[in-house]
């Protein structure tokens, strides 16, 4: 198909072309593309491969061993044959080579093949060795190219991440030919910098990271792209930081006497609650804007200490606003916080996607007429169109659901806002201190008075019935029961029991009680109705997928069913199980996984031996690599291309020193020699830092 549109366009490519432009990209693939995070030439080039093949070696025929991948070249000695069965098209056809050997070559339904091969010509074949039976060898589904294509093929072959209807022959294609046209990436590293801190060339980089000829030249590739990864971030990190310490405020709070709040509570802080609001107390009366991360297990009680923030903001005469990452979310904490700022006659309004366009309305006017104290809601409450009157306080709860720059758009709302961030996320300290930079750190190290440990078990399907006994029990005792599984669209090729399938499985069983669905493709007011329902105790079993995972407390809930568990990150595993154990009574964790790995078992028994989630988190890093400490959801880590901040710590390292050193030597970016850097770091993370750079 000749696309003479994107002929023309080629002509001009830049890197910020859209990659519908590029020949190959029709309708259809841009919008496979877009599914992968491509939009621009830019974003294709930096879609780096996730691993390699090696195809460096041309092997000969005779050399074949079975299951071994081989990049040979092959003459068609044998006309290629089409064979109908079972539905199937079966092409085959025999090569061979100067040791001649032969293989039997075999492809399914690619009818194409058949005029793609020329009898007595010679290609060059990619693909796995099935068997060798005696003296036949065969191969399934090799790649074909034509023999000058060996300098191209030949190396490490690159693997991407795919979604369905893209092929890696394809993205090959594309990338290849874009790398051909030499689009140039500027580099921001002098080659001063380059030598000083053994940086390869960006071009080059790039280049050697798609289509390395080594293994060598794959790592120097990868480095020097992760170090200018880490290197930016951190930079940008360290102009927030800059900017946060400097930054003072006139809401100098004078009233920090909240005992009124504190009697209308139905329970007296913990200590280490305690300890959390002195310290937000203190930056709350001081002159320097409050940048505070408040890091505290599941259930530890971090709304109350967010409510005691609020209510003083509001007693000096602000407005403030909480931020949570679900409609559901919001609601939970607009029921159970309305209630005690309405006693102490404060208003407080919820806004969320839910809400409706004339009620958004009527708040957008109340909040800039100073008619509504406190604002609960969503990322609905960021939107350009809410605007506060006097906004001095912005809580953003379970921040690792919220990129930096959602975080940081909230705190623009205002002149000059404090800003505190709630997150459960177990991150080691010396991680957060890196990733939150920014902010000053709170830890909430303590559980309320009086919960029980959840007992949690390992079990496999043969348990099935046992199971549903227990549920059962439960049940008749008057409790509830959740029942979560992975979802199913995020890992398409993953033989999961999908929500629904899982529902009628439970309905079926369960047909004298109520089982209720809920999942992220359901409309907000339905999850909400069922949500509510479930609080208000009318459904016994809630089947859900990891919607629930946050925040949610329903206090009669006492067990948790998670299927495929082995699926989740221990962190996610465990902020899942924190939705039980909410009330007195004792609550259980269920794990199912017919994973039988090692490594499985020993995941799934830490968290049967342990309900700290600082110390399953350790324990996970110990166990599988850091890389799904997060589990299947993503944090509110930065998005890098390649780099990976907790395994890459030896460049994190050096990053640091480079970053330390440019700053010492010209804080504000201003040498021409760092004219790049400021101009890259003003594109990356710009929206956070006009205020400095800008
Ligand atoms: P998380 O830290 O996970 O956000 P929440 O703030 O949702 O935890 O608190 C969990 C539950 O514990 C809520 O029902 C809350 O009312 C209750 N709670 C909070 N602080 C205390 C306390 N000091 N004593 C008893 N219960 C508390
Ligand atoms: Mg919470």
């Amino acid at each position: 198909m000749y696309n003479l549109c994107g002929d023309i366009m080629e002509k001009s490519i830049n890197l910020d072309t859209s990659v519908q432009y590029l020949k190959g990209v029709g309708p259809k693939m841009f919008e496979l593309l877009n599914k992968l995070g491509i939009y621009t030439v830019k974003d294709l080039i930096e879609y780096y491969p996730r691993t390699y093949e090696d195809r460096t070696k041309v092997v000969k025929i005779d050399e074949f061993e079975k299951d071994k991948n081989v990049l040979f070249f092959g003459t068609v000695v044998k006309p290629v044959s089409v064979v109908y069965a079972r539905k199937k098209k079966i092409i085959s056809t025999v090569v061979t080579d100067d040791t001649g050997s032969l293989a039997f070559l075999t492809w399914y339904n690619q009818i194409y093949i058949k005029d793609r091969l020329k009898e007595g010509q010679t290609y060059l074949f990619f693909g796995k060795v099935s068997n060798i039976i005696g003296s036949r060898v065969n191969l399934e589904s090799c790649s074909i190219y034509d023999v000058s294509q060996l300098e191209k093929i030949q190396g490490l072959y690159p693997i991407y991440s795919l979604t369905a209807g893209i092929t890696q022959n394809y993205l090959f294609k594309i990338i290849s030919e874009l790398l051909e046209k030499n689009i140039m990436l500027t580099d921001i590293f002098s080659t001063e910098f380059r030598t000083k801190y053994g940086l390869v060339e960006k071009n080059y980089a790039v280049q050697n990271v798609h289509f390395p000829k080594s293994y060598n030249m794959v790592e120097s590739a990868r480095n020097r792209i992760i170090f200018e990864e880490l290197f930016l971030f951190q930079l940008a990190l360290f102009n927030m930081k800059e900017n946060n310490l400097v930054e003072t405020k006139t809401n100098i709070y004078k009233d920090l006497d909240d005992s009124e709040f504190r009697k209308i509570i139905p329970f007296e802080l913990t200590n280490a609650q305690k300890r959390v609001v002195e310290q937000i107390k203190k930056d709350l009366s001081s002159n320097i804007v409050m940048n505070r991360l408040v890091q505290g297990d599941v259930g530890s009680g971090k709304t109350m200490v967010a409510a005691i923030a609020m209510y003083l903001a509001v007693k000096n005469g602000y407005q403030a606003a909480i931020m949570a990452p679900t409609t559901i979310l919001a609601n939970q904490h607009y029921n159970e916080l309305s209630v005690y700022f309405e006693k102490l006659g404060m208003r407080a309004e919820i806004i969320t996607s839910a809400t409706t366009k004339r009620n958004k309305e009527k708040i957008v006017e109340r909040l800039k007429n100073n008619e509504i104290d406190i604002l609960i809601g969503t990322h609905s409450i960021i939107e350009d169109n809410i605007e506060f009157s006097n906004l001095g306080l912005v809580v953003t709860d379970e921040q690792h659901r919220f990129g930096v720059k959602q975080r940081m758009k909230l705190s623009t709302k205002g002149k000059v806002v404090d800003t505190l961030v709630m997150t459960a996320t177990p991150i080691p300290r010396s991680l957060a201190i890196i990733l939150y930079g920014d902010l000053d750190l709170s830890i909430i190290d303590e559980l309320p008075p009086g919960r029980k440990p959840i007992d949690t078990c390992v079990v496999d399907d043969s348990y099935n019935q046992r199971v549903y006994n227990f549920l059962r029990k439960q049940i008749k005792e008057g409790r509830q029961v959740y029942v979560v599984c992975p979802l199913v669209e995020e890992n398409e090729d993953l033989d999961l029991n999908s929500v629904e399938s899982l529902y009628e499985e439970y309905k079926q069983e369960f047909s004298e009680y109520n089982v209720a669905i809920l999942h992220g493709k359901m409309k907000n007011k339905e999850k909400d109705n069922i949500m509510q329902e479930f609080k208000e105790n009318n459904i016994n079993i809630l089947i859900s997928t990891t919607v629930i995972e946050v925040g949610i407390s329903v206090p009669n809930a006492t067990v948790m069913v998670i299927e495929n568990a082995d699926r989740f990150g221990l962190a996610a595993l465990h902020q899942l199980r924190g939705r039980v154990g909410r009330g007195s009574s004792a609550s259980y964790c269920i794990l199912k996984s017919n994973n039988k790995s090692v490594i499985a078992r020993q995941r799934l028994g830490i968290m049967k031996e342990s309900n700290d989630g600082f110390l399953i988190a350790r324990k996970d890093l110990e166990l599988r690599g850091p890389g799904d400490f997060f589990g299947i959801r993503q944090s509110g880590m930065p998005e890098f291309k390649l780099a990976n901040l907790l395994t890459d710590t030896k460049v994190l390292e050096k990053t640091q020193e480079a970053v330390k050193e440019l700053i010492e030597k010209d804080k504000k970016l201003e040498l021409p020699e760092n004219i790049r850097i400021r101009n890259e770091l003003y594109s990356k993370y710009g929206e956070q830092l006009t205020k400095i750079v800008g």
